[in-house]
């Protein structure tokens, strides 16, 4: 850091005021994380530089034997930590991991059966912004109207109607998990490829704390960066069978060298999760999502799906008369960063919204419990119910001294 300082200030500011940003407020947006020094170590190394087009053994560039040492490591890792047949560790983001998967299963014009963006899907799963939905035909379902988890019915229905190439589960504001034995059924009864797009959830399978979809899938893409803990990244995780596609589809269809500070980042990251403390953080994920959930409902800011199975939950606003955007500005004057996001059948424009989506796998990384929770639930609601977005307001300047007392005690990446 001394070198970066001495040669770039500007940038070296800005990392260290990222650092205090980290440290003086709470997190909970629920797709971020903090990724462990060793973590950051790897990515921050010589790594960095080397091209090494191909996989290990079989480079398009000389001198990499020790890289390919790293992204063996990585693949073992990360087959042994979720018991999958084959692992590809260079997708670069969740995004190109996707695409990837595209690629091979896929071809322009076909079509994919997956959640839509509004109900709770990602970009990447078929809208019309996305090259997922310019170039394939995609079909969403969505979730019942009762219960707000998905509708797995009409998933049946639409998969018999429009018979998928591939049919996904997954995607970014699911609090429940997931039935996959349903969705593999679904897929077999139509002939589809069973795609899991785990970038959510896939931290805590790795730490045994909810259902894997390993078994189910034909192929599951992830990223890394989530509850996971890792660097920002993505990988891939197949049947046997589908080995071969995907690495094609990764390389060369899709990306070019890979990242290998980054997959020697991520070998890290599976090692960790693969220890007893890992284990009893995911758990941890999970209870305190589930009390952020709790307490929040009790302050009149309703949970959809009336909780969480997961690392987060998603809360209606309606009830209390503040809208999504004005939820996250009153939250963020106040020290507290959260995202608004559409609920199910959403009334509001996407813009606007009129649900929040809050995760724990921060707050939880950073040592904090439900008792916490019953607190930040209640800074939550006072930041939202009576700020007004202003951070001089002095209902924001009453809750930052909270939130700074709060993280005095549980410190982001202690010094
Ligand atoms: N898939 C899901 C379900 C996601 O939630 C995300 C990111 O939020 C992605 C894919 C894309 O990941 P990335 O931002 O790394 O491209």
């Amino acid at each position: 850091f001394d070198a970066l300082e001495a040669f770039d200030p500007d940038i070296a500011g800005v990392l260290l005021s990222e650092l205090g940003r980290l440290r003086s407020g709470l997190q909970l947006i629920a797709s971020e994380n903090m990724s462990s020094p060793a973590v950051l170590t790897a990515l921050g190394s010589t790594l960095s530089n080397k091209y090494a087009e191909g996989y290990p053994g079989r480079r398009y560039y000389g001198g990499c034997s020790e890289v390919d040492k790293a992204e063996t490591i990585a693949i073992e890792r990360a087959k042994a930590l979720f018991g999958a047949d084959h692992a590809n560790v260079q997708p670069h983001s969740g995004a190109s991991a996707n695409q990837a998967v595209y690629g091979a299963f896929m071809s322009p014009g076909d079509t994919i059966l997956a959640m839509s963006l509004p109900m709770g899907g990602h970009l990447t799963h078929g809208t019309k912004v996305s090259f997922s939905g310019k170039w394939f035909n995609a079909i969403g379902y969505g979730v019942d109207r009762q219960t707000e988890d998905i509708d797995y019915d009409e998933v049946e229905r639409l998969a018999k109607e429009h018979r998928p190439k591939v049919l996904l589960a997954g995607g970014s504001a699911i609090p429940r998990t997931i039935d996959f034995a349903r969705f593999r059924a679904i897929a077999d009864e139509v002939g589809a490829i069973f795609w899991v797009d785990a970038a959510h959830f896939i931290g805590l399978v790795a730490g045994k704390a909810i259902p894997s979809p390993v078994p189910y899938a034909d192929v599951v893409s992830f990223t890394t960066h989530k509850v996971l803990r890792g660097p920002r990244s993505g990988a891939i995780v197949c049947k046997e069978e589908h080995a071969k596609a995907i690495d094609k589809a990764v390389f060369p269809m899709m990306q070019g060298g890979p990242q290998m500070h980054t997959i020697a980042a991520k070998a890290v990251n599976f090692k960790e999760c693969a220890t007893p403390e890992y284990a009893q953080y995911a758990t941890q994920v999970i209870a305190n999502a589930q009390q952020l959930a709790t307490s929040l409902g009790e302050r009149g800011i309703r949970p959809t799906t009336g909780g969480t199975d997961t690392h987060l939950s998603l809360h209606d606003l309606q009830g209390i008369g503040v809208t999504g955007a004005d939820a996250e500005k009153r939250a963020d004057a106040a020290g507290i960063v959260l995202n608004k996001n559409a609920i199910p059948f959403d009334p509001a424009k996407p813009n606007i919204a009129s649900g929040i989506r809050v995760g724990s796998p921060s707050v939880t990384t950073q040592g904090m419990g439900t008792e916490e929770m019953k607190l930040i639930a209640e800074l939550i609601h006072t930041a939202i119910t009576q700020g007004d977005g202003d951070p001089e307001h002095q209902v924001a300047r009453d809750v930052r001294a909270q939130v700074s007392e709060l993280v005095e005690r549980f410190p982001a990446y202690p010094r």
